[in-house]
């Protein structure tokens, strides 16, 4: 049986792109290895998301193309819809494309095989703005735990220092009865959670005149019997539908976790990235959410280094980061990306300066977690357990509503099981818990 591997860099879009890769390899006859073996076909899956996103892809196809020497190396994602002629001249890659061309995998995978490979031509804004990439739906989902669902792709918001819309394209949403043929298919197995994923999460429905909008796919997702949780991936705050935080309390397996990107907590510098939102408007989200929903856990990204950011701003930034008690936090320093306006703004801030900003941010992100997960000891949480155990204790772990990894004491059986737990330690970046009988009243 011919083997290949895939492996995936970014976002949750780029690994539902994946899963649907995976899904036509299989279909193919290919057996799917994992990516540190060798294999047939190795592809990757890129992320260009940041400078060293895309130092990070080239290392990482320079060294599979040096452990696998005779394996054919196809390369895709948002750097390559960025700047193909770099990985191009990468000795040793078989074939390079976009974003857009992903829908056309099967033909380049028939193509590879006649050993006919075929140079594939840039696609032009245009048609990128075009792609929608929704017609490959998965047939079933890659972990059997959870599944990611795309209901949206591309991005029209043109923040000043993202290269996003320029590789996904313009915002786009997936037809409402496209998306439901996905999640029936992901129910009829016996996956439990569904993960809704967008590039812009929160334009859902706005290409279309808001004809269906994101609280209707929910409500439908909802509907189906077997799918036990439902969660938001990242969603943007600005245009965060207003009907959205009500309709989401009232449909019991949407799970309390938002991941709100900030980027900056100063009000400046949302401007200058072009964010179109307030600190003040953001806390009202943020309010809302946590009245709405008891223990809701907030994750956010935020920025630091960002051009004109001063010392000011940065110390701004902080104390609003503080101030929402965000779960988790995750940084990254601003770099300039190629054809957005940040990269040609004056007074960039030197790298020191943004790596010790990086670092106090950190910290930050590292105490507001530590202080969250205290509260939630002697707590008691529904977990959804993965196929999944450390390496030290051999604990099982998972994930809780609020998406806090809990690790426990529990055999096998307990793998894809939603099981009540009582929270008691924290041991390293998870909780440690105990497996309770609980009436359904005390669990939060
Ligand atoms: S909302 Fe802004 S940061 Fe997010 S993908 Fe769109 S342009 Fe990029």
């Amino acid at each position: 049986m011919p083997t290949a591997s895939i492996l995936t860099f970014g976002c949750k879009v780029n690994q539902y792109d994946s899963n649907t890769i995976y899904d036509t390899m299989v279909k193919s006859g290919y057996e799917i290895v994992n990516p540190e073996k060798n294999a047939d076909i190795c592809v990757v899956n890129t992320c260009t998301v940041t400078n060293s996103a895309d130092q990070k892809a080239r290392q990482v196809i320079r060294r599979i193309i040096r452990k696998n020497p005779r394996a054919k190396i196809i390369v895709t994602g948002c750097y390559a819809e960025s700047d193909r002629k770099a990985i191009e001249a990468i000795p040793g890659v078989s074939l390079v494309f976009g974003n857009r061309e992903k829908t056309e995998f099967q033909h380049y995978l028939d193509m590879i095989n006649n050993k006919k490979l075929l140079q594939i031509e840039p696609v032009t804004h245009d048609a990128i703005r075009e792609h929608a990439n929704f017609s490959m739906g998965i047939s079933s989902p890659g972990d059997r735990t959870r599944a990611i669902v795309k209901v949206q792709d591309g991005c029209s918001a043109f923040c000043t220092y993202c290269i996003i819309p320029f590789v996904r394209g313009r915002m786009t949403s997936r037809p409402l009865e496209d998306i439901m043929k996905e999640v029936r298919r992901i129910a009829s197995t016996d996956c439990k959670e569904i993960v809704i994923t967008g590039v812009h999460l929160a334009s859902y429905g706005i290409d279309t005149g808001k004809e269906k909008t994101l609280a209707d796919v929910l409500e439908q997702v909802h509907s189906i019997d077997g799918i036990e949780r439902i969660r938001l991936s990242s969603i943007e705050p600005m245009n965060f539908p207003h009907n959205l935080a009500a309709c989401l309390a009232e449909l019991p397996k949407c799970q309390p976790h938002f991941h709100l990107p900030l980027q900056a907590g100063s009000d400046q510098t949302l401007k200058r990235m072009r964010r179109r939102y307030t600190t003040e408007e953001y806390t009202k989200l943020v309010e809302k959410l946590r009245s709405l929903f008891p223990n809701v856990g907030i994750t956010t990204d935020i920025m630091v280094g960002f051009p004109g950011e001063t010392d000011q701003d940065f110390e701004d930034s902080k104390s609003f980061v503080e101030e929402m008690r965000f779960s988790q936090l995750h940084v990254f320093r601003y770099s300039p990306r190629r054809n957005t306006p940040a990269a040609d703004y004056l007074n960039q801030v030197t790298p020191q300066i943004s790596a010790e900003r990086s670092k106090r941010m950190i910290d930050l992100g590292n105490k507001l977690s530590t202080t969250f997960r205290e509260q939630m000891i002697g707590k008691t949480v529904n977990v959804l357990f993965e196929n999944c155990r450390n390496d030290d204790d051999e604990l099982l772990t998972g994930f809780s509503g609020n998406y806090l990894r809990v690790a426990v004491n529990a055999p096998d059986t307990a793998i894809n099981q939603i099981l009540p737990i009582t929270l008691k330690s924290i041991s390293g970046e998870s909780l440690k818990g105990n497996l309770l009988k609980v009436k359904k009243s005390e669990v939060v």
